[in-house]
């Protein structure tokens, strides 16, 4: 019988799922220290062109959606290639230009109208992080990452 390993289930499930670059592996890669921007699809388009390390995430996160099965950052929709996010955030290293991760996070339609704003989106997805990597996760101040034009 497999009784778990004590992390929460989310955790585990990320990191069993995922395989190649993990949670953890961002955690590591970052030191903990990361910036969330929020991002519509369109906005996405145009930040892919200016940062081939996101469109390598994206594209890989695409790549495994079936298996990864992610989660909206809010609630248990799961998303697929035919239910996509409606809104994106996008977590990447501070301070490090060797780190090759971004992470990805979705939020699906229901959820982006609870949370109208980018920093209530900004503040859900720190509060699944903290029960998941990042205990003690600290937000900062999300206005330093500027997707969509503000940087
Ligand atoms: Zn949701």
């Amino acid at each position: 019988m497999d009784g778990g390993d004590g992390r929460p289930r989310q955790q585990r499930r990320r990191s069993t799922r995922q395989g190649r670059y993990s949670i953890q592996d961002f955690h590591d890669e970052t030191a903990g220290v990361f910036s969330i921007g929020v991002v519509t699809p369109a906005e996405l388009v145009l930040l892919i062109l200016n940062h081939t390390g996101l469109a390598a995430g994206l594209i890989e996160w695409l790549d495994r959606i079936e298996q990864s099965q992610p989660l909206c950052i809010s609630c248990e929709t799961v998303f697929t290639h035919t239910l996509l996010p409606t809104a994106w955030l996008i977590a990447q290293a501070v301070g490090n230009a060797a780190a090759r991760g971004v992470m990805l996070m979705g939020c699906c339609e229901k959820c982006c109208g609870r949370h109208p704003s980018a920093e209530a989106l900004i503040a859900t997805a720190a509060d699944q992080l903290r029960r998941g990597a990042w205990p003690d996760l600290r937000v900062l101040d999300p206005v330093h990452f500027g997707p969509g034009g503000r940087a």
